[in-house]
C-alpha cells in the first residue's frame, strides 16, 4: 500500500499537485489498508496521516503500520484538523475526491486555504491495474461463488421460490469462505428473467423456466461477479434459441479478448453478433465492467468506451437477451487481463444446465 501511495503522489506531481486528501471508504482502504467506516487519509511527500476516531485507533494502527501515521481526532473529522495536517507538510495544491463528496461536505471543504484540484479520476485510476495479491483475492472470491453454485445445483428444484434460491446461494457463498456478497444476488425466473436486475421475489420456479442468477462473493474487500442462466425442465424453443445466441456471443468475446484492446471493440463483438441474429434491441446494457474493491469500476466495455483493457485490469463479459413476457438469458464471466491474454476467474460450465 505504501507503493500505491507513492504511485499516486508521483502521478499527481506531474500536474504540480503535492498532496491528496482521500475521503471515500474504498480509496481510503486502497491507499492505507484501513477498513473502518470513519477516516480521512492525507498524503504528501513529507508525511502521510490517517485521521480517525477512538473506535478505530487500535485497528488503524495495526492496518496502517508502515503506511501512514494514525492520529486520533473526534468522530466528526473537521476541516481544521485536515488543514492542520496539510499545513504541517507544506501542501499547496491538493487533490480531492470530487466524485465522492456530498454538496454539504464540499461546501465546507472548499474553504480550505489551499488550491483544491478535483482528482477523483486520477485517484481511482490507480486501482485499474491489479497486483498479484488483488488478483488472488478476486480468484478466491470467485472460487467461493463457483463452489456455492455447484452445491446449489444439487438441490435446486421446481417449486422453490426466487427468494429461497437467493437465500441458499448467499448462505453457501459464506459457507465456502466469502466475507459477504459483492452485491445483492439477482434471481429472475421465467418471465422475470427479462428484467436484467430482477429482485428475487415470491415467484416459485415452474417447469420450463429459465432462471437468470447473477451473484458475487467478496473476500478481503475484493469482488467476484458471475451470471449463469439455468433451466428447470425443458424450456420453449425460443428460449433455447436465445440461450445459444447469448452463449455464442459470450464465447466470441472471450475468443477476441486480449490486452490493450478497447472496451468498445469487445462490446461490439457481442452486440453485432446478437444484432445479426435479430435480438439487437433486446441487449440493452453494456457488455461488461471492471471489478475489484467495487463490483463496478473502470474500465468499462460499452459501445462508446475508449477505455483500454490494459494488462492487470479486470473486465466482465456479460451479454444478454431479454424478451418481455418471455424471459431472459445472461451469461457472465469475470476476467483479468494479462500481458499475453487473460485469466477467466470462473470455472462453472456455460453449457445449458437443465435440472
Ligand atoms: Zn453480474
Ligand atoms: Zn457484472
Amino acid at each position: 500500500m505504501k507503493a500505491r501511495c507513492d504511485k499516486l503522489l508521483k502521478k499527481l506531481a506531474e500536474n504540480n499537485i503535492d498532496a491528496a486528501v482521500i475521503t471515500s471508504g474504498i480509496n481510503r482502504r486502497y491507499f492505507s489498508g484501513f477498513t473502518g467506516s470513519n477516516g480521512v487519509v492525507v498524503l504528501t511527500e513529507a508525511g502521510r496521516v490517517l485521521l480517525t476516531d477512538f473506535r478505530y485507533t487500535i485497528q488503524a494502527n495495526q492496518q496502517c503500520a508502515g503506511i501512514c501515521e494514525v492520529r486520533q481526532v473526534d468522530r466528526g473529522i473537521t476541516r481544521a484538523e485536515i488543514e492542520a495536517v496539510l499545513s504541517e507538510f507544506g501542501a499547496k495544491r491538493v487533490a480531492f475526491e470530487d466524485a465522492a463528496m456530498t454538496v454539504a461536505v464540499f461546501n465546507d471543504f472548499r474553504q480550505l486555504p489551499f488550491e483544491l484540484i478535483p482528482s477523483s479520476r486520477e485517484i481511482c485510476s490507480c486501482r485499474i491495474v491489479k497486483d498479484a495479491y488483488e488478483i488472488e483475492m478476486m480468484q478466491k472470491a470467485q472460487n467461493c461463488a463457483d463452489a456455492a453454485f455447484a452445491e446449489l445445483l444439487k438441490f435446486a428444484k421446481v417449486g422453490m421460490s426466487e427468494i429461497e434460491l437467493r437465500n441458499e446461494l448467499d448462505y453457501l457463498m459464506r459457507k465456502f469462505g466469502a466475507d459477504e456478497n459483492s452485491f445483492d444476488t439477482i434471481v429472475g425466473s421465467g418471465p422475470n428473467g427479462a428484467l436484467p436486475h430482477a429482485h428475487p421475489g415470491e415467484r416459485k420456479i415452474q417447469s420450463g423456466d429459465m432462471v437468470v442468477i447473477d451473484f458475487g462473493a467478496r473476500v478481503c474487500g475484493y469482488c467476484s461477479d458471475m451470471t449463469r442462466t439455468i433451466a428447470f425442465g425443458t424450456p420453449c424453443d425460443e428460449m433455447l434459441k436465445i440461450y445459444k445466441i447469448v452463449l455464442e456471443a459470450q464465447l466470441k468475446c472471450l475468443s477476441i479478448l486480449r490486452p490493450n484492446m478497447t472496451g468498445s471493440e469487445l462490446d461490439l463483438c457481442a452486440r453485432d453478433y446478437i444484432t445479426e441474429h435479430g435480438y439487437g434491441e433486446n441487449f440493452g446494457h453494456s457488455l461488461g465492467h471492471g471489478f475489484g474493491l467495487e463490483v463496478h469500476e473502470a474500465p468499462s466495455a460499452n459501445s462508446r468506451s475508449m477505455d483500454l483493457l490494459v494488462p492487470g485490469s479486470t473486465i466482465t463479459v456479460e451479454p444478454g437477451i431479454y424478451v418481455e413476457g418471455l424471459g431472459g438469458v445472461r451469461i457472465e464471466d469475470c476476467c483479468v487481463l494479462t500481458e499475453t491474454g487473460f485469466i477467466n476467474l470462473c470455472s462453472t460450465t456455460k453449457e445449458l444446465i437443465i435440472l
